[in-house]
């Protein structure tokens, strides 16, 4: 094992979209455990549109990341020295201490892992918080009943790939959006989507003349902006908008003052439409009914899911940069070490 580390720190506040000069990799000697704690090796992290919202200086349901502060988020990682009974060497645990190699932690905030059959990169993605987030969305939010007609945007990401799975399960009708033509293939081809298009080439309030000739009962938003504009001239009357995230705008130049969004909204009053905005980590209570139907899922072949993995620390600040041009066909993860 070496001695040094190396993590990413947040070097600057960026003004709308991040660069390079956003982060800053630094090399610490690898901390030792104190009593009670134990040091764990980061394997895999992961890398989210929300962390860009971290990077202002707003408040939100997530405190800032402060300059020079090393980055945080989803991480799996091995056990290396323990100094607490709770946990052994060699065990896997998951942590919020991302965007770096190694890092010492109280045990009381190391949750241990089993793997199960699935791929332990599924842990940080359709079996981890972003299958979490489509599947509260979709059920508890969009409820949608079968027969209706779901659209789902950034369809081929991590979320938006499982949220359109969950409603073709609920015998729904699934139009996608997404960036390139092969995810546009992906989604019809492999996932069972009905429809797809792809924004950058087709207007999506174009698209969905097409696509939803019946219009829309359930709109899963993860884009905003043009996208929400059009599913909401399309929707039905009373049809549900899962307000997930609104990507298109996470790099506004002000984020005290995003730029306006649709102009539309008079149709939600004249369609009924209910439209709700959830945070996924308020429910929950909903996790354990999640893990048990998305292992059968995954086990039965019908949700299937794929991962983008960047290799190395130092390509940290590239994965999540992608997420803002769509590099990632699905879940955006890098890998620090080999699992093996
Ligand atoms: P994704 O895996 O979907 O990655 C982001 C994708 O967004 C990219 O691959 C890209 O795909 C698309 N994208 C980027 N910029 C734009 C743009 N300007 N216009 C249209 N599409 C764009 O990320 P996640 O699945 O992790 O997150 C999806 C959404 O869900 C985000 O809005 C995120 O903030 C939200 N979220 C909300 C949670 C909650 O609790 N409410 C929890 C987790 C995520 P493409 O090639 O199609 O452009």
């Amino acid at each position: 094992m070496t001695d040094t580390n190396r993590e990413i720190r947040l070097a600057a506040r960026p003004k709308g979209m991040p660069d390079d000069s956003t982060f800053e990799l630094v090399e610490t000697p690898v901390p030792s455990p104190a009593e009670g704690e134990a040091l764990v090796q980061n394997l895999y992290m992961s890398v989210d549109p929300a962390m860009r919202g971290r990077m202002n200086d707003v408040r939100s349901y997530s405190p800032p990341f402060e300059v020079g502060e090393t980055l945080t988020g989803g991480a799996i990682g091995r056990v290396l020295e323990s100094r607490d009974t709770a946990l052994s060497s060699g065990e896997l645990v998951t942590s919020n201490r991302g965007w770096r190699e190694y890092f010492t932690a109280p045990a009381s905030e190391l949750a241990r892992l089993e793997q199960g059959a699935q791929p332990l990169t599924h842990l940080l993605g359709v079996l981890g918080g972003t299958g979490f987030t489509a599947y509260v969305g979709m059920l508890d939010i969009g409820q949608p009943k079968a027969g209706e007609t779901v659209f789902v945007s950034g369809a081929a990401g991590a979320v938006g790939s499982v949220a359109g799975q969950i409603a073709k399960l609920g015998d729904c009708r699934v139009i996608g959006s997404a960036g390139s033509d092969e995810k546009v293939d992906w989604l019809t081809r492999d996932l069972g989507f009905d429809a797809a298009f792809n924004y950058k080439t087709t207007p999506p309030d174009q698209a969905l003349d097409g696509a939803a000739p019946d219009g829309v009962d359930v709109y899963f938003d993860n884009v905003g902006y043009e996208h929400l504009q059009a599913a909401i001239a399309h929707m039905n009357d009373f049809g549900r908008i899962v307000a997930c995230g609104s990507i298109s705008g996470y790099n506004s130049a002000d984020p005290a003052h995003p730029r306006p969004g649709p102009d539309n909204l008079a149709f939600i009053v004249r369609k009924r439409i209910t439209m709700r905005g959830f945070i996924v980590s308020d429910h929950a209570d909903r996790r354990a009914a999640f893990r048990a139907d998305m292992e059968r899922w995954l086990a039965e072949g019908a949700v299937r899911a794929r991962e983008t993995v960047y290799e190395g620390i130092e390509q940290a600040p590239a994965a999540f940069l992608g997420l803002f041009d769509g590099s990632n066909t699905g879940k955006m993860l890098v890998r620090l070490a080999p699992e093996g």
